[in-house]
């Protein structure tokens, strides 16, 4: 600790905390930085995303690892997230019940570690595209190097001379690769920017065989001093045909949370798949059950690693035989590719789907049974374009799930009835599909408990669920002055900025001087008041629409935007105040 506290001079402070986070002793200058008033959880002071790391590494001091350290943000009395380093040993008066935390303050380096945290991830998803193969990071302050695989698995941790000494101990680079091996390892000492070597190595055949491998870095730069703070790399199979397919995806296409397609993607992804050779094409929609239960029950941190975990499990099952996204909190969209037959290769997978998802949690969360839904429909069998297999799969998700739950279905037009049956009841399934006022309530309470412990990057997902639980067509946010629409459901936006809502806003904009709302479904009086609006409104079809306006010091600068387009509807009270509280919680998260 001696040498720590010679080398972080921003010292905040020394505290003992319990096994359930609470600060037992603290010192005054702990308090005076996170406030006269805190609350003893010292969890919470901690942001939301860093909390798995401060986990992790107290269980990490539990195993008997020492002391270790890690860099969290901690929230401070203003309210303002700062960079803190904390040392975390098992405490000397009692290692089972208590903790004893040295903090200290980066602050400085906020920003900074901000940007280079986000390059470092936005690198490693991008890198986790190339399959199989092995990522590492380079340390040039300590000349450590970490070598893992896609999944995490850490393969080797230590020296960089070790590593290199070990490489060659151990036989697996052919011969004629050995000097462009130790070229390798001197550029990587040297932090040369962007190597790009291929070398013959036996690393991906089970040392059976010598084969053409791909080595790539690229270095992390810290803009203050400009040094390099890291180099990363990943090691894989020259001859890795998917990998090129998959390459050309980039992060922003990625589900930050898993790592997985998000949906934009993964649409994509399955339109270009039926333009492609492949023998058969198999659309899978799975959606958790009970999935609510187990937020509610361990919160929301355990439920997005419960959905790691299982965007994990999908993964590994299907390989290389498709590509797997997330379009939703617990919903999974899968592209599968050259099936052969059904009995053989689609009804396996389906089932191991089912079966490792059951596996993972059984007996571990009390009486919840976490479980999956799934629903499919095949390429030219049972349709021939993209909105049809998708609906034709999502109808067969919602027979799943009305069968009681945990099971796949697949299409059969014989069970299922035929593609234009299901598209017509389309009004009946939604209305199936809606909702007790008591499941409204608790979506609610969600959504504004996730909005306040997340922010603004949950609020696609929460206006894409509000298109589940209430009967409405579309739901968009657009700001006024660009006319644009910052976040839609379902999708991307059918209207551009030409002409929308924010078009009229002159017209409306009286009507928000009293009320932060404005709801019509009497079309006569829109008619009258708001003619232009009105023509608008029939072009575009709709019929019944409710308008909240979010306001920054009494200014508007945003609409939120609910549609029933093509049938009226009249969201009861009830409704309407829901999506008051809803846009209320949003509008203030866009703000901050
Ligand atoms: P069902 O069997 O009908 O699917 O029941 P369910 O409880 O799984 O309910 P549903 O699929 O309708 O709701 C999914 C829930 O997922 C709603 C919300 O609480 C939660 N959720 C959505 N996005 C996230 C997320 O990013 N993280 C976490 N932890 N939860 C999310
Ligand atoms: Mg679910």
């Amino acid at each position: 600790m001696q040498d720590s506290n010679s080398r972080y001079n921003h010292i905040i402070g020394n505290a003992v905390m319990d096994k359930h986070y609470n600060l037992k002793i603290a010192d005054e200058s702990i308090y005076s930085y996170l406030g006269a008033t805190a609350v003893p959880l010292f969890l919470a002071y901690i942001h939301p995303e860093d909390r798995t790391i401060f986990t992790d590494a107290l269980n990490s001091a539990d195993n008997g690892e020492g002391e270790v350290y890690v860099t969290v943000r901690l929230r401070s009395f203003v309210d303002k997230y700062s960079v803190v380093l904390i040392f975390i040993k098992q405490s000397s008066i009692d290692p089972k019940q208590f903790y004893e935390l040295n903090i200290y303050d980066l602050i400085y380096l906020a920003k900074e570690y901000e940007e280079v945290k986000i390059q470092l991830k936005k690198i490693k998803v991008t890198m986790q595209l190339l399959k199989p193969s092995l990522l590492f990071d380079y340390n040039p302050r300590n000349s450590e190097i970490t070598v893992f695989s896609d999944r995490d698995v850490v393969r080797f941790k230590g020296k960089i001379e070790d590593l290199h000494r070990e490489i060659l101990e151990r036989g697996v680079v052919d011969k004629s690769s050995l000097s462009d091996v130790n070229h390798f390892f001197d550029s990587l000492r040297n932090i040369d920017d962007g190597m790009n070597y291929t070398i013959n190595m036996s690393t991906f055949s089970n040392g059976a065989e010598m084969q053409p491998v791909n080595i790539r870095t690229a270095s992390i730069l810290d803009k203050t001093n400009n040094s390099v703070l890291a180099v990363v790399g990943t090691v894989s199979p020259v001859d890795d045909t998917n990998a090129n397919l998959d390459t050309r995806y980039s992060n922003s296409n990625m589900d930050p949370l898993t790592g997985l397609y998000n949906k934009a993607a993964i649409k994509e992804l399955a339109v270009e798949a039926l333009n492609t050779k492949h023998k058969s094409i198999t659309y899978v929609m799975l959606d958790l059950d009970s999935f609510k239960e187990v937020n509610d029950t361990y919160g929301h941190m355990f439920g997005d690693e419960v959905i790691l975990n299982v965007a994990r499990i999908i993964k590994d099952v299907v390989g290389r035989d498709g590509y797997v996204g997330r379009v939703g909190g617990d919903e999974f969209f899968v592209v599968l590719f050259d099936m052969g037959t059904e009995l053989n290769e689609l009804r396996p997978i389906l089932r191991s789907i089912r079966a490792q998802i059951e596996w993972a949690y059984k007996g571990k969360l009390g009486g919840i049974k976490l479980t999956a839904s799934i629903g499919c429909a095949s390429y030219g069998k049972d349709a021939d374009n993209y909105d049809d297999l998708f609906k034709l799969a999502d109808h067969c998700l919602y027979c799943a799930k009305t069968k009681g739950r945990d099971r796949f279905v697949i299409y059969n037009k014989e069970m299922h009835g035929s593609l234009e049956d299901i598209k017509a009841n389309n009004n009946s399934i939604k209305i199936d599909r809606s909702v007790s006022q008591r499941q409204k309530l608790q979506f609610v309470v969600d959504a504004v408990s996730r909005l306040n412990d997340w922010g603004s990057e949950v609020i696609e997902s929460v206006i894409s669920q509000m298109l589940r639980y209430f009967l409405i067509s579309e739901v968009y946010i657009y700001d006024v002055k660009s006319h644009k629409a910052v976040y839609s459901a379902p999708d991307a936006p059918v209207e551009d900025e030409k002409e929308n809502i924010c078009t009229f806003f002159n017209d409306l904009a009286p009507v928000f001087r009293e009320s932060n709302v404005f709801a019509y479904g009497d079309y006569f009086n829109l008619k009258m008041l708001y003619s232009d609006f009105y023509d608008y409104a029939e072009r575009n079809k709709i019929y019944s629409l409710y308008v909240y306006a979010i306001k920054n010091k009494g200014e508007i600068t945003h609409l939120a935007v609910i549609y029933s387009k093509g049938h009226y509807e009249k969201w009861s009270e009830t409704d309407q105040n829901y999506f008051n509280i809803i846009f209320k919680t949003i509008g203030d998260k866009m703000i901050n």
